[in-house]
């Protein structure tokens, strides 16, 4: 029996309309499509915060050294706030952000907290705030560091989870959680890495505050500790205060990822990492860079690691990728002419490999050979090629563009 998929419903919940008539259902990775509604605008709301942290529903999410407090490698467990309370100070979300950045003291250290949002699909024991009803959920950071206090707090926290027959899950990419619970990790990881990655300014370079429920951190414009070390109490002057800075705000790298088509449109571009399992091929990717479109980064890449021309790109789908801020955005791409699909892997030494597969070969892999880049082929495989698993994208643009209507008449025209 082949294990259930893992990848998640489209958000819109009718496919009829003019636009999905047209261009059809739309494609989900795994990751994206998270139950919760993330609520942006309620994140300097204290008194909303304060008492969604303290609702007896609220789910906590917690990490160690960004690894997830699990039941099993398929199964997250949430703590209850009373299983966190030793690691939250009583009067969290008690003063404004305003008197919080204030009041700032870089003496005081506090684990990180991450307001997450509301699960509006369950209403059982759910909490209202005006017109949203659902459960609230935080993640917060049991690495052990800060404070000798909060040091302690976050040991005991840990030993009795594990007491309880719990464990963090560490592994390279998750792939085992259902897709709600992968998309809530995905959230809670990626703004975990970033506020313990940014814990000083990147301008001024003194330490910053996390704000916004975890979504941003500012660099106060005082420190008490100046005054006690009997220095004038406000800090030197910082970009950040004066102008809307990027630096504040979490980080998210697009890259772009691409299953490339041959003119003829039967066979698939695909390329071989220096570290890649035996017989493991995938779609090309890379960093979008500044001041590019989505469409040139993908010629780019695929013409410098394959020496490949392409003509016509389509943005295909798109993939949250936690490991540590990426976006892949996934496209499909064709040669216009034969003579454009030569290899030569001379430009950027980074693929050990790049070759055309026949649609017969990758539609096999697919249906056979399909396994995480950290298991790869047992020596039973017989098959020619192995694939990523469906939680990646590359996946989901290889079955593309092996099935995509647009290809499959031409074909049938050969
Ligand atoms: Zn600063």
């Amino acid at each position: 029996m082949s294990a259930p998929s893992q990848i998640p419903n489209p958000a819109h919940t009718l496919a009829e309309s003019m636009l999905s008539r047209r261009f059809g259902k739309e494609t989900v990775n795994y990751f994206s499509s998270s139950p919760i509604n993330r609520l942006s605008f309620l994140r300097n709301d204290h008194p909303f915060l304060s008492s969604a942290l303290k609702h007896p529903s609220t789910q906590f999410l917690l990490l160690n050294n960004l690894a997830p407090l699990t039941r099993s490698p398929a199964e997250v467990y949430y703590a209850k706030y009373d299983e966190v309370r030793s690691l939250i100070p009583n009067d969290t979300f008690d003063q404004s952000e305003e008197e919080l950045i204030k009041g700032f003291d870089s003496r005081k250290t506090h684990a990180n907290l991450i307001f997450l949002g509301l699960d509006e699909s369950r209403k059982e024991g759910s909490m209202t705030h005006k017109i949203y009803t659902g459960i609230p959920f935080f993640a917060i950071d049991v690495t052990p560091k800060g404070s000798a206090a909060q040091q302690t707090a976050c040991k005991d926290i840990i030993s009795a989870m594990e007491e309880k027959g719990l464990s963090f899950f560490q592994t390279r990419v998750i792939s085992t959680f259902t897709p709600d619970e992968a998309a809530i990790y995905a959230q809670a990881r990626a703004l975990m890495d970033w506020n313990t990655r940014n814990t000083f300014c990147g301008t001024c370079g003194h330490r910053t505050l996390s704000v916004n429920a975890g979504t941003k951190r500012a660099c106060p414009p005082t420190d008490e500790a100046r005054t006690a070390e009997g220095l004038p109490q406000d800090r030197p002057e910082c970009n950040t205060r004066t102008t809307l800075s990027n630096l504040s705000f979490p980080r998210t790298d697009p890259t772009i990822i691409v299953a490339v088509v041959s003119a003829d449109g039967k066979r698939i571009l695909l390329g071989r990492g220096k570290r890649f399992p035996p017989k493991w091929y995938s779609t090309l990717a890379g960093f979008i860079e500044p001041a590019e479109s989505i469409e040139d980064a993908v010629r780019r890449e695929v013409w410098e690691e394959a020496g490949v021309t392409l003509s016509r790109v389509l943005i295909h789908s798109s993939q949250p990728w936690p490991y540590p801020a990426n976006l892949m955005i996934g496209a499909i791409a064709q040669c216009s002419d034969a003579a454009h699909e030569k290899i030569n892997l001379e430009h950027d030494p980074e693929l050990e490999d790049a070759r055309w597969f026949e649609i017969e070969e990758v539609e096999e892999a697919l249906r056979i050979g399909t396994s995480d880049l950290s298991s790869g082929a047992g020596p039973e495989y017989k098959g020619g090629l192995r694939l990523p698993p469906e939680t990646a994208i590359a996946n989901q643009l290889i079955r593309a563009a092996v099935n995509a209507d647009y290809f499959q008449s031409e074909r049938s025209k050969m």
